[in-house]
């Protein structure tokens, strides 16, 4: 069993959706995950964020403004009168759903509802589609199988179990087809897994039905070594190791979702990363395997904090730093970066959302200072394969860059460097001028 998953853009028209079709129509058992159609998700957003604001005439004019848009797939993707009509009722019934939020009190459970119709909307009318083309698949909902803890972490024995008793009721079948984003809650409402998680699903059920391969297809040809958003002469990686990966998609390469190479490297699951308007592309492939030693890729993460806690008297005490990550404990706030100094320890976050009480806790054992604003660079490789040199070339390319804090050695993979997100874009250009071998460029 392979597990594919078609993102947004994949699935972004009609036209689109029918060369998933073509392109998953070879008869080998696989489970198909897919995201909300391009845009939808955002205009979900927008919608949510306009019945916050009880603005109901506007939100009413986006929502119906949406429905227009799946009228005209409708039109384009079906041929048979009988499946338009099918596929504009079950249409009407979700847009008719967002448009009762209209009427009430709208809080997050209203907004989780709202932001779970792109993907409701998008297998709906792709498993209507097989079923015109006369392509043998099921539908399986996802709300049945994919759940999150009260950590909001994934319930992965519950996952794992459910998904095969949804499986098992269709031994026949070959063809699975499921959407990526949406969840249940501990609570048993309907949530998702975060911006993205439509790869995080992908690799959740590649390791609950123990796939031998998850695919995540997209609209570029791989992992390149840069942020091709922000620099043009960027190329795609061949190979990845799972922590590599694991590494470039926490800390930004937004084609993975950051937690979405957990679950495959736990399974030794090899993902693919293809490329839907060029399927013959190499792509991407992040398995156990290293490939060559050296600098493979650059992301970076913006939104990120940096505090500083100076303490002369207390650092080297016994059980200083504890007492400082205890504080972020209590408010479940994770640590990105650390780097310590006689006096001072520094330490990133990228959830502000306890910054007041934090930073009131951690006056307690020292003088406290916040920089906000700021972005870690990552520098993704095999640095220990490579033993020298990789530092002075990132050192020179950043020369006239300042440099807030330095991470090295915290694992083999990864360099990373907080500098303010002003400087961000021309440290992405700079590093790729300096660091990455010509031969790389032209493989
Ligand atoms: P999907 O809708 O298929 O999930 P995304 O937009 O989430 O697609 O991810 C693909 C996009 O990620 C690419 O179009 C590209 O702009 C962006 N991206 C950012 N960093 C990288 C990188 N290092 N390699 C490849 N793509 C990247
Ligand atoms: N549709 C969701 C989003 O836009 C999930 C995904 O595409 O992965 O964030
Ligand atoms: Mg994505």
């Amino acid at each position: 069993m392979k597990v594919l998953k078609f993102g947004g853009t994949s699935v972004g028209s009609a036209e689109r959706m029918k060369m998933v079709a073509d392109l998953i129509n070879d008869g080998s058992p696989k489970i198909v995950v897919l995201s909300a159609m391009s845009g939808t998700t955002n205009q979900l957003v927008q919608i949510a964020e306009t019945l916050y604001q009880n603005a109901n005439q506007e939100a009413n004019a986006l929502i119906d403004a949406l429905h227009d848009k799946y009228k005209q797939v409708v039109e384009a993707l079906y041929q048979t009168d009988e499946k338009k009509k099918q596929a504009l009722e079950l249409i009407s019934l979700h847009f008719d759903h967002i448009r009762s939020f209209t009427l009430d009190l709208f809080t997050i459970y209203e907004e989780r509802a709202v932001l779970a119709q792109g993907e409701l909307l998008s297998t709906a009318l792709f498993q209507f589609f097989l079923e015109e083309q006369g392509i043998a698949s099921v539908l399986l909902p996802a709300l049945n199988f994919m759940k999150i803890d009260e950590n909001e972490e994934p319930d992965t024995a519950y996952i794992s179990k459910n998904l095969k008793l949804e499986l098992e009721k269709y031994p026949e079948t070959n063809l699975f087809i499921t959407q990526g984003y949406i969840c249940r809650n501990a609570f048993g409402e309907v949530d998702n897994l975060k911006r993205g998680g439509s790869d995080y699903s992908a690799s959740l059920i590649g390791a609950a039905a123990d796939a031998s391969e998850i695919q995540i297809w997209t609209d570029i040809d791989g992992m390149h070594n840069n942020d091709p958003r922000v620099v043009k002469d960027t190329f795609p990686i061949a190979e990845l190791s799972f922590d590599e990966a694991a590494e470039l998609a926490y800390f930004g390469a937004k084609i993975l979702h950051p937690s979405s190479v957990q679950p495959a490297k736990q399974k030794n699951i090899p993902v693919r990363l293809l490329n839907t308007m060029q399927p013959q592309a190499h792509g991407t492939t992040i398995s156990a395997q290293t490939g060559k030693g050296g600098i493979k890729a650059v992301a970076a993460k913006d939104g990120i904090t940096a505090i500083k806690i100076k303490s002369g008297r207390m650092l080297l005490a016994y059980g200083f730093l504890r007492s400082v990550f205890e504080v972020f404990e209590r408010y479940k706030t994770p640590i990105d970066m650390i780097t310590t100094s006689e006096v001072a320890v520094s330490l990133t976050i990228d959830n502000p959302k306890f910054l007041t009480e934090i930073t009131r806790e951690l006056q307690e054992y020292g003088q406290v200072e916040v920089d906000q604003n700021q972005s870690i660079i990552c520098i993704v490789g095999d640095f220990i394969a490579e033993r020298s040199g990789s530092g002075l070339k990132i050192f020179e390319a950043l020369k006239d860059i300042p440099l807030r804090m330095i991470s090295y050695g915290g694992s083999k993979n990864n360099i990373s460097l907080l500098i303010n997100t002003t400087d961000k874009e021309r440290s992405l250009i700079l590093l790729n001028e300096g660091i990455f071998e010509r031969n790389q460029k032209n493989a």
